[in-house]
């Protein structure tokens, strides 16, 4: 099991570390490993957000015995006027971002943060991948539709990119529990793709509460298999190792 809490940015939000508190997050981990360790195997892990001429280098936690780092984009830069894109949150933002930001140009808007997961695969390299296709999430067919040509074509320059990189990429459960929306991170035409091309994957429901461990896990074994994937990753006595899906 990885724990894997959002690391800092350095800009104020409700959701990731507090720089103050990095410390004290990896030390809780830390005793935690000890205190189950006959019980379980348990993992200190960051989801680390990439945005370009921003956040932290994803090396400057090489010193914090970190098993895995995930590499996330929950904010798109405009590199032209600087503007933050953040499609994580409430729609209207989402929305607002796509106007002032990218001038209404969806494709620009998409573009960027497709090309910012290459650049993050490429310059920061992440064990792990997470959400690749996050977003589509709060777009609901509204601005696009993933069966665009230049849609599957920034898919299939990203996965490329990833695979060069030889990153994993995580099949992510937690949208459609949360019912924030109806696939899974990727969707199933992107899964596909990922197999077609033998990038390695691993499932994560992304949980936030104990509760939500394993939510959407068999069904996505089951989707998985149905694809073709037989393999996924896993992390064990400090190195990634492939395993047979049961
Ligand atoms: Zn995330």
């Amino acid at each position: 099991m990885g724990f894997s809490a959002h690391a800092p940015v350095p800009f104020e939000n409700k959701w990731s570390i507090a720089p103050s508190d990095l410390e004290k997050y990896f030390f809780e981990i830390e005793q935690l490993k000890k205190e189950f360790i006959k019980e379980i195997t348990i993992l200190l892990a960051l989801e680390i957000d990439y945005i370009p001429g921003i956040t932290a280098e994803f090396s400057s936690y090489k010193n914090s015995n970190l098993d895995y780092i995930i590499g996330s984009i929950h904010f798109v830069k405009n590199k032209v006027n600087n503007g933050l894109w953040f499609i994580d949150g409430p729609i209207e933002g989402y929305i607002k971002g796509i106007e002032e930001i990218f001038n209404n140009d969806i494709q620009l808007a998409v573009g960027n943060y497709y090309q910012q997961i290459s650049e993050m695969a490429k310059i920061q390299k992440p064990d792990i991948i997470g959400h690749i296709d996050k977003v589509k999430m709060n777009n609901k067919g509204r601005f696009f539709s993933e069966e665009e040509k230049w849609y599957e074509k920034l898919i299939d320059k990203t996965l490329r990119d990833i695979k060069d990189c030889g990153c994993i990429i995580e099949i992510n459960t937690r949208g459609i529990y949360r019912k924030k929306c109806n696939s899974l991170f990727p969707s199933l035409s992107i899964i596909e793709k990922i197999h077609f091309l033998d990038i390695p994957i691993i499932v994560s429901s992304d949980a936030h509460q104990p509760e939500e461990l394993i939510n959407e896990f068999d069904a996505t074994y089951r989707t998985l298999k149905e694809i073709g994937i037989r393999k996924t990753k896993i992390f064990e006595n400090k190195r990634w190792i492939s395993k047979e899906i049961e």
